[in-house]
């Protein structure tokens, strides 16, 4: 899409315009934005560290077979029955995720909101525009090579914090998404996606600007500010931004895209 559809489709969005302050230059943007330190004392590595992921042999298109329709159908009607935690009892559905099922990028939010929770989508509140047009700064479109998921799939009582308990019954359901889709890039949006993912209780701050990893597929993970948190905090959109073009240039290094 050109710029001034771009730009069309942000304003419409009533959202600060996302434009890069220079032509778009992968092989510096990693250098250039301003970044935490890159070598994290977790032994994470930093983003001179990251590591390609093999595309895995079951990315050809001869290999996802019905064997993978058959599993996410299997989750999608696990998580739809799922009575693992008490959540069950005052969620409208659960809410397991949102896009291309064959994606090279995951985003991974925190829980469903009042509008997931009523819809049956991820981010479709006023949250989620925000990351639409965020993600769409980038090149990215939901659906379009991008799946949307939440750590957990039944949304909390008045969008209260996620409890330990809860997060541990809902985790198998997210490793068997990303077992499923093998994204090639995850960026996990606020504190506490950032915090569940990670095994952490570093900061969003200490989190930022470094890759970490996930799993055992040790998938290139980078953490982002909440869409919700940057329409309180707008003044923070601009870091945002320097986390989002970071996690560009990260993944056009590992998969040596344009
Ligand atoms: N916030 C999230 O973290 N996830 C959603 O799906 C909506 C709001």
């Amino acid at each position: 899409m050109d710029a001034a559809r771009r730009s069309a489709y942000l304003s419409a969005l009533g959202v600060d315009e996302w434009r890069l302050r220079r032509p778009a230059d992968p092989i510096h943007a990693v250098a250039t934005v301003q970044l935490a330190p890159t070598l994290p004392a977790d032994g994470a590595q930093g983003a001179q560290g990251a590591q390609e992921v093999p595309p895995p042999a079951t990315r050809s298109a001869a290999t996802r077979s019905a064997d993978e329709t058959g599993a996410w159908a299997a989750l999608r009607a696990e998580v739809a029955a799922c009575t693992r935690c008490p959540l069950h009892a005052t969620r409208t559905q659960g809410v397991l995720g949102v896009g291309d099922v064959h994606a090279q990028w995951m985003v991974i939010g925190e829980a469903p909101g009042a509008e997931e929770d009523r819809l049956g989508e991820p981010f479709v509140g006023r949250a989620g525009k925000l990351l639409d047009a965020m993600l769409f700064a980038i090149g990215l479109k939901r659906g379009d090579n991008l799946y949307i998921a939440n750590v957990l799939k039944s949304r909390p009582p008045n969008n209260r914090d996620p409890a330990p308990a809860e997060v541990a019954a809902c985790r198998p359901y997210l490793e068997r998404q990303i077992a499923l889709i093998r994204p090639r890039l995850m960026l996990a949006v606020g504190r506490i996606a950032a915090q569940n993912l990670l095994g952490t209780t570093d900061s969003l701050a200490r989190l930022r600007g470094r890759v970490h990893h996930f799993g055992e597929l040790n998938t290139p993970l980078i953490v982002t500010y909440h869409p919700a948190y940057l329409l309180r905090t707008p003044a923070d959109k601009r870091k945002a931004w320097e986390d989002l073009k970071f996690a560009r240039s990260v993944y056009r290094r590992l998969t040596g895209e344009p």
